[in-house]
């Protein structure tokens, strides 16, 4: 096949029954999310190059080096957009919504790292976003949306990283210690982390080179040098989840890769997903909505990969895969009959097909198969003549006579409605 009929490196197609998982876990995470009180935000998939070098920081890795950004032909700087946070946080303060709010976001973001499993170009995150609310029972509540949606989804391997950061009371005494630290070990840290030292030291934690992490083993940890108040807040989130039952790690070098956070930051791992083994994460972010022009009011959310969490999740079953009823006649002068039992089951929201092409029976069914039915119906002289229909399960195997007043409620049983 030529380059122009493959797709660009890095993105991905999802055709069935890859397109139901994916609609699946989007509409898990959104009845969750409902269900917390968040209501759905669209903000556009491009924006201002500006506002991502803003927020989330000019030396983080999505800034330098991963963002698809563009000149469109007015001239303007435009970027595709990275992550959700900062296009919400510009949402809500350029429409003047109201805070304190909950929303939630799900679509396509885009970055330009080096492809390989679980890592695209094009992938689709799941978000939510506080703004206005400070208590660590939020940070908590946020935490736990995230491990439930994971439960819901089957990733029983999951684990939570917890840490904070700290706040701009503590920070700079702990960025000058780690800077200390780090300039005496220069020579063996790597190019880039020797800029990182310069402009934003506490990125090196992030750092895969060996040499680096070997230095690092050794610094001072983020968490480890809170003041008092952030002491007192990381206490009580632990408190919290651990009253609520919701097991995690504390990882005080977990640095999170955007410089927007503050204080509470967590990831999702799953052992199942090898080098990329981040399923989500997040954190608070009380400065942001100031930085933006907006009134001081504290925020945290979190956004989780949709591809990772595919990647982790159990296959799907038989039952889960096949959702529609295939309606197969018998003969030619059945036609008829059969159109109006595929009409009933539609009418009443069960996803049906026939095939009117196949003649033959054989094909019919096997017409089902490809088409992933759950189970066949059939129309044949003798079952009209009794007012029945033969009810072939196509898991099971098993063949059943269901009269016609009962056909469509046991067909919907089988397949569900999708109304
Ligand atoms: P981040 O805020 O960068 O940690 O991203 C949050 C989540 O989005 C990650 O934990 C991944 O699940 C997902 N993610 C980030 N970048 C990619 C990518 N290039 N391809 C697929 N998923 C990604």
């Amino acid at each position: 096949m030529s380059a122009r009929h493959s797709r660009p490196k890095g993105t991905q197609d999802f055709l069935p029954p890859d397109s139901g998982r994916k609609r699946r876990v989007e509409e898990v995470f959104r009845r969750l999310a409902e269900n917390a009180g968040f209501q759905e935000v669209v903000i556009p998939t491009f924006e201002h190059l500006e506002l991502y070098v803003k927020s989330s920081g000019d030396t983080s890795d999505i800034v330098t080096k991963e963002m698809y950004s563009f000149k469109d032909r007015a001239g303007r700087d435009l970027t595709l957009r990275p992550e959700g946070t900062p296009g919400v946080v510009r949402a809500v303060l350029e429409n003047r919504y109201r805070m304190p709010c909950r929303l939630y976001y799900a679509g396509p973001c885009f970055r330009y790292g080096r492809p390989q499993r679980g890592r695209f170009r094009e992938f689709n995150q799941l978000g939510v976003e506080v703004l206005g609310e400070a208590s660590p029972r939020t940070d908590v509540e946020v935490i736990r949306l995230g491990d439930q949606f994971f439960a819901e989804l089957g990733i029983s391997d999951r684990t939570i990283q917890l840490n904070s950061i700290g706040c701009r009371n503590c920070r700079p005494d702990y960025r000058a210690k780690l800077v200390s630290f780090l300039a005496g070990h220069r020579t063996e840290l790597c190019d880039e982390c020797r800029v990182r030292l310069e402009r934003n030291p506490m990125r090196a934690f992030d750092c895969k080179n060996a040499d680096c992490q070997s230095v690092l083993a050794g610094a001072p940890a983020p968490g480890g040098n809170l003041c008092p108040e952030c002491e007192g807040l990381l206490r009580l989130v632990r408190q919290d989840l651990e009253g609520q039952g919701v097991a995690y790690t504390l990882n005080d070098r977990l640095v999170r890769g955007l410089d927007y956070y503050n204080r509470t930051t967590f990831e999702y791992t799953s052992g199942k997903l090898g080098a990329q083994d981040s399923l989500g994460g997040g954190g608070r972010y009380d400065y942001l909505v100031e930085e933006f022009g907006g009134p001081s009011v504290p925020g945290i959310g979190f956004a989780l990969g949709l591809e990772r969490t595919m990647l982790a999740m159990p296959a799907s079953t038989p039952e889960e895969r096949r959702k529609s009823a295939y309606v197969v006649w018998l003969s030619e002068g059945l036609l008829d009959e059969a159109r109006k039992l595929l009409e009933r089951l539609r009418t009443a929201g069960v996803p049906a097909q026939i095939d009117y092409d196949a003649r033959r029976v054989k094909h019919q069914f096997k017409s089902a198969d490809t088409a992933s039915a759950r189970c066949c119906v059939v129309v044949g002289e003798d079952e009209l003549a009794k007012g029945v229909y033969s009810l072939k399960d196509l898991v099971t195997g098993e063949q059943t006579e269901v009269s016609s007043g009962e056909i469509v409620e046991r067909v919907r049983r089988l397949v569900g409605t999708r109304i």
